[in-house]
Formats: C-alpha cells, structure tokens, sequence
C-alpha cells in the first residue's frame, strides 16, 4: 500500500518537503535537516583530525624549551589536566592583602612548586623576596644573601607558573626599568595585552638596583611602613643574571598590580631580590603567555575580616618602585 504510506508520512510530518530556494529542488524536511547535521558532523570530524595533529604539535612548534608541555601533552584534542596546570598563573592571596599587612603563609613551599617553576612572591613575615626559577624557590633576604627556600617555609603571596617558552624576544640596550617596561608592553600588545605573561630576561646587567627587607614579628605593619625601616638595598654592577618578571592585564588592579613586578637572581644564586632600578647591553627575553588563572586565598579569620577592596594602589605603587 504504497499510497497509504506516503499519506501517513505526510500527516506525520506535516510538511515534508523543503524547497531549496538555490536550486529550486524538493528535498525531504527531515532528511535536509538530518544531511545539514550530517554534513555538520562531517565537516567538524575532517576538522578534528588536523586539530587534533595541530593542538598536540602546538606546544611543541612555539616551546622550544626543555621540558616543555610537548613531554607531557596527549595526543588527543582534549588537553590533560597537566597541559591546563601548566597554562595557569597560580597566585597565592592578594597583593592587596600582603600590601595591607597579612604576612601569614598560606601555603608551603613545596606546595607552591605543584603549581610553577617560575614565579616571584614573598615568605612567611615577609622574610626575604622569592625567586622562583627552574622549579627552584630561592629566598633572597635581608641581609643580602641568597638561599634556597625551606619546603616547610610558606608564602604569603606569590605568582607561580610552569614556565613554557611561546616567544624570544632580543632586547637592544636599555636605561632603566621603565625602558624595559615600555619594550616589554610592546611584545604584549602585539601578542594579547588580556593575557597573562611570565617573562625570563637572561644577561648581564651594567646595573642591578634590589631590595629585600627584614623579617616582620607580629602585630604586623602595612608593607610600606614596614618597608620604610627594614627595607634593606643593594646595588650591583656588571652582574650576570635572571629577571623574572610578571606581567598582569590591566583589570587586574583589584588583586594584583597591573603591568610588570620584576625580580632578579644572579647566576651564582648569590646575590637576589625585587628590582627597583636597572641597565643592561643587550639581553634575551623569553615570554610565556597564559590564559588561565588560579588564586588560592587563606580561610584564617583574620583574612577574612579584611577590606580587600581598599584601594591600596598608591601604597603598592611606593612599594614597588620606591617612588611616591
Ligand atoms: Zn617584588
């Protein structure tokens, strides 16, 4: 009953043909709509495969460093928790509560190093200023020395990453910090100024101008009067050395400070601290750019009694860069 079926076919669907206005040809609604599916589904399969090739080369093509994500990236087109760890800014609490006087850890040493192998912070009491530099935590104090970080010594801020090598970048002679700045933002503007960026500047520096600072005792001092008395500086000359340096976007004044925070340790891992003041020949920037971003915060009652919505950007700016 070939008539009846057609008949019961046409009830059910109601209209079941769709004229394709292009070719003024009748296709069945259903079937039109599956095939658009269908050719959807095959479309993005084709896709796939060289996407799949693509995101599991990616690493591998812009990340020329030693173990880089390539080691540990699956073949897949879903990135591995590893891949999405590695691709995060991990920071410990604010520097709007370090800037206020929270000086408590949070977290431990070796617990920072699950989350980067590169980084700047501060320690517990803000004992020194932290370089975090090839999985290394390296604690430049006080007194001018260098030494590697306790794994039971914890952090009251800090931003750590796994350092994955997107681009190098040759810097040509420069003055001062704000030189160096200014160089710097221009590779970030070309590359994505919303991005996070970790940035390792290799050389030797005509002029190194550092800080650290004193152990504090409770009750704790906000960071600029506490800076005002313990912050100790040392000037260097011809010093070969590591810049870590941290970059965070513009809307990133509510938890951090935006633009660059660099900090400096010298190849020996003698000499260390937040710079304030520097010049160099020539030097190799290497840039690591990333999209995510991971804060872990303190439960402790007197972080939670905090205003962390003070504006403390005049104060961060005078600890920071000693200015005013
Ligand atoms: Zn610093």
């Amino acid at each position: 009953m070939k008539c009846c079926g057609v008949y019961t076919f046409v009830r059910r669907f109601g209209r079941p043909y769709k004229r394709n206005r292009l070719n003024n040809k009748y296709y069945y609604k259903e079937a039109y709509i599956n095939m658009k599916k269908i050719t959807a589904i095959l479309l993005s399969a084709a896709m796939l495969v060289p996407m799949a090739a693509c995101s599991a080369q990616q690493p591998e093509s812009g990340k020329e460093a030693e173990g880089s994500k390539a080691a540990e990236s699956s073949n897949t087109s879903v990135s591995s928790k590893a891949d999405e760890n590695r691709e995060t800014v991990f920071q410990v609490a604010l520097l709007q509560s370090l800037t206020q006087g929270y000086y408590d850890g949070i977290i431990k040493v070796s617990e920072l190093k699950q989350h980067g192998d590169t980084g700047i912070g501060t320690f517990e009491g803000v004992n020194g200023e932290m370089i975090v530099l090839d999985g290394k935590v390296y604690q430049a104090l006080g007194d001018g020395s260098v030494k590697e970080a306790d794994d039971n010594e914890t952090v009251p801020f800090s931003n750590v990453t796994f350092f994955d090598k997107d681009l190098s970048v040759t810097l040509p002679k420069m003055e001062n910090i704000n030189s160096l700045k200014e160089t710097l933002t221009k590779t970030v503007n070309e590359n994505g100024k919303n991005l996070f960026y970790m940035v390792k500047i290799n050389g030797t520096f005509q002029k190194m101008f550092v800080r650290s600072e004193l152990k504090q005792e409770k009750p704790y001092k906000t960071l600029d009067k506490a800076l005002a008395t313990d912050q100790r500086e040392f000037n260097y000359e011809n010093i070969a050395g590591t810049v870590v340096a941290l970059y965070c976007p513009d809307y990133m004044g509510g938890l951090n400070t935006p633009g660059w925070h660099f900090h400096f340790i010298s190849d020996d891992k003698t000499k260390g601290g937040h710079i304030l003041e520097l010049a160099f020949d020539s030097a190799q920037a290497e840039f690591d750019s990333t999209q995510d971003f991971d804060m872990y915060l303190s439960d402790n009652s007197d972080f939670q009694k905090m205003d962390l919505a003070k504006d403390v950007s005049s104060a961060i700016k005078k600890v920071e860069t000693n200015e005013e």
